[in-house]
Formats: C-alpha cells, structure tokens, sequence
C-alpha cells in the first residue's frame, strides 16, 4: 500500500538554482528506502517538500490524511536548555497531540532501550555526539509516526558509533515499521540500512535508478 507519492515538476529557488525536477516516486508503507546523491543535488530540499516546510514547488505530494511524521536531522538540534527526558516530552506534549499516558510509557521503554535511562536529566551539551543521536532517535520514534523523514542522521560520527546506531535504527525500525526516507551520500551506508535506494542525478534531482536491495538482512 503506498504511503506516499511524490510527483514534483520543479523547485527554484529565489536566486535561481533549480534544486529538483521531474522527480517522481512512490514509497510503501514500511518500505526503507535510502535516498542516494552527491553533495548539493537537492536532498535536504526534497525532504523540506516532503515535510511540508517547504510549500514553494509545482508538482505534487500525497499521503493518507493519518499520515504522521517525524524529522531526524544531521545535527540532533537537541534544545540545549532542556534535559534529555524534557526534549523528548516536548514531543508528547506538542499541543496537536492528545496527552497520552501510553506515548509516556514508550518513552520510558525508549530511554531503556537506547541505553539513556542514565541520562535522562541530563543536559544535551554534556552528552556525546552518539548518545545525542540515541536521544534524537527517541524522539523521532516515541510518537510512533507512520513516515520517518532522515537526513544524514549519522553524519560527522566516527564509524563504530554509526554503525551502533545504524544497529539501533534498524531495531527501532523493524518494532513499529514506519516508512523511512534515509538521505545520505554514503552508499555502503545506503545498502546497510535499506530496502530500496533510490539514486539520484547531479542537480536538480531527479531518480535516476530504483534499485531493490536483494540482499536479507541478518
Ligand atoms: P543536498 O541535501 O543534496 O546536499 P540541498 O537540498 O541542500 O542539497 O541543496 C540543493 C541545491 O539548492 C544546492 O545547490 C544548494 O546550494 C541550493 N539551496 C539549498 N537551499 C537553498 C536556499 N535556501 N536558497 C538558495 N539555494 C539553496
Ligand atoms: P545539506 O548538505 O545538509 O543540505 P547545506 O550545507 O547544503 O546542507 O545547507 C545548509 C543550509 O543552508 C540549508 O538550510 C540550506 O537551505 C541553506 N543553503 C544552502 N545553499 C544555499 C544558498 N545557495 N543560498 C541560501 N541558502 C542556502
């Protein structure tokens, strides 16, 4: 079933760079999909598209109107005077969303998981580059959303760190099974982690192969 289809004719931006054209693709719901391309082709620009942070395109975008969404960044754009425990309730408590005793235990099932139990008063400048993304991972995942945009989530972090919390991502993934849409320039990275990767063109983006991933995961 699909969750999302994206059909984009093209984004400019005022100074005139054309950062996606005829960029077309389908996501099913609980697909992985990596989203493969060089630096500056448009990526960061078409998960702004797919959040709805970024209105000023022609072309369209569609989900089932239950849709919910969350955004993991390349920085974890932790608020850094709030606790770990009070960045993640933030989310619970945003005031679209009914208070829900439920979410509250997930967090704490979350934190448990995530080796964060520890850490969870403190501050996000007293933790590592790894248990800021465990916290951001919390985040993402504790309202359970039915689409996960990522963008470079594990970027600028040495290798057995990205490769723990690749682990850990793909744990999380595999409970709740959202749609994920994993922006990165990494290939290896790409065929760690998903399904599917769509490659995309030099600027403006577009996909220029579709590739199933054959291979089961361990
Ligand atoms: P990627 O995520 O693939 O690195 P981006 O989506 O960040 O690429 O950027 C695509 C292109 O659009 C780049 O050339 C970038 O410089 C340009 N760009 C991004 N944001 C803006 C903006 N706000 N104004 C103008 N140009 C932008
Ligand atoms: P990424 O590679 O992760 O997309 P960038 O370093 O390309 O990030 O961009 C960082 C920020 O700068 C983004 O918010 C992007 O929109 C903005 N940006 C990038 N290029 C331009 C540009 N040419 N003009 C204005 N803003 C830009």
């Amino acid at each position: 079933m699909s969750l999302l289809s994206i059909d984009l004719q093209r984004k400019i931006y005022p100074n005139g760079v054309c950062a996606v054209q005829d960029l077309r693709f389908s996501a099913n719901q609980g697909e992985f999909i990596a989203l493969v391309g060089p630096s500056g082709t448009g990526k960061s620009t078409l998960l702004n598209m797919i959040a709805g942070l970024d209105t000023d395109f022609t072309g369209q975008i569609h989900s089932p109107p239950d849709t919910t969404l969350s955004f993991m960044f390349q920085e974890p754009r932790l608020l850094p005077w709030l606790s770990v425990a009070d960045n993640i309730r933030l989310v619970l408590e945003a005031p679209q969303r009914q208070h829900d005793n439920a979410r509250f235990a997930r967090m704490e099932t979350l934190l448990q998981q995530l080796g964060l139990q520890d850490f969870r008063d403190s501050f996000p400048n007293q933790l590592s580059g790894g248990m800021k993304r465990r916290a951001a991972l919390v985040r993402a995942f504790v309202t359970q959303p039915s689409l996960l945009l990522m963008d470079e989530p594990f970027q600028s972090l040495d290798e057995p760190t990205a490769q723990d919390l690749r682990q850990l991502l793909l744990k999380l993934w595999a409970e709740s099974q959202p749609t994920v849409l994993f922006v990165t320039h990494s290939l290896n990275e790409a065929l760690l982690l998903a399904d599917r990767v769509l490659f995309l063109s030099p600027r403006p983006a577009k996909v220029i192969l579709d590739y199933r991933v054959p291979l089961q995961r361990p």
